[in-house]
């Protein structure tokens, strides 16, 4: 039996522009989770904006003020933890179960508030891995496969180098050393269609639109849309979630739709964007 094989993507930094991202994500059928501060360097969405968003996919914290963990104090790093999940409870009125530190940037000293404050999950840079959420203690920690931009292979070898990620590495190798993005992504897919594990594509929408990717962001989410139907199309939670419950990366068990977010899409789930966030979508169209 071929082992169960997950799509999941994330979005990082609540710019306005995630509001594109998430209307491509709508029509191709696709699960989201976005990691969305209080307040950054850049442009973050209102509240109000926020709420919308979190009607049709998952908000992550990702702390209070997009601060760099390590270089935080310890009760600082604590307060922007706690705080930001709070402030993503308090914003969109559901629970908030995945956190992402800024720019990858955490030590182990930070695991512990982490799950103090009550998250599941803590989504971190690893790039080109396929595996499931790793537990550490009772906290999941979650690898990405592909970022939506075109690093360099210089890129690809730091993120390797930095946890001495050798299995990353042949996977890379594998897939042709390739530093198009889009062809990386297309070519590990069609391995985690085959073989299982979790295909993980992350981004920055503020970033897709400095490189120009938006064409290319459209092209991959067109193959994932294609195959989403046979495989778990979750959120980030929705993964850390079934591991939760199963205690591996099998097919997960159906789940209530109680606890926020939603673990798995019911069968002729449609992700609707309401009017407003429609409207504002619509908008930055016709911007670029
Ligand atoms: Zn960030």
């Amino acid at each position: 039996m071929t082992p169960a094989a997950f799509i999941t993507t994330s979005w990082d930094d609540g710019h306005p522009l995630d509001f594109r991202v998430a209307e491509m994500l709508a029509r191709h059928d696709l699960p989201g989770t976005f990691y969305v501060p209080r307040s950054a360097d850049r442009e973050t969405m209102s509240p109000a904006r926020l709420r919308d968003l979190s009607a049709t996919f998952e908000i992550g914290a990702h702390t209070l003020t997009h601060v760099n963990l390590n270089r935080a104090t310890d009760p600082e790093a604590q307060g922007e933890i706690a705080g930001s999940k709070a402030w993503v409870e308090d914003t969109t009125s559901r629970t908030c179960v995945m956190f992402c530190p800024p720019a990858g940037k955490y030590s182990r000293r930070h695991l512990q508030p982490i799950r103090e404050a009550g998250f599941v999950g803590v989504r971190t840079v690893e790039l080109v891995s396929l595996d499931a959420p790793r537990p550490e203690g009772d906290l999941l920690v979650m690898p990405t496969t592909v970022q939506a931009h075109p690093h360099g292979r210089l890129c690809f070898a730091r993120n390797f180098a930095r946890r001495a990620a050798r299995r990353n590495l042949r996977l890379y190798l594998l897939h042709g050393r390739s530093s198009d993005w889009v062809d990386l992504a297309r070519s590990i897919l069609f391995d985690v269609l085959e073989r299982g594990g979790v295909f993980h594509l992350w981004g920055h929408s503020w970033e897709i639109e400095e490189a120009g990717q938006w064409h290319r962001l459209e092209e991959v989410f067109r193959f994932l849309g294609r195959f989403a139907g046979e495989v778990n199309a979750l959120t980030n939670g929705g993964i850390c979630q079934a591991i939760r419950a199963t205690g591996r990366a099998g097919n997960p068990p159906a789940m209530d739709d109680a606890g926020h977010p939603p673990a798995r899409r019911p069968p002729g789930y449609r992700p609707s964007l309401g009017p407003t966030v429609m409207d504002e979508s619509a908008s930055f169209f016709r911007q670029s």
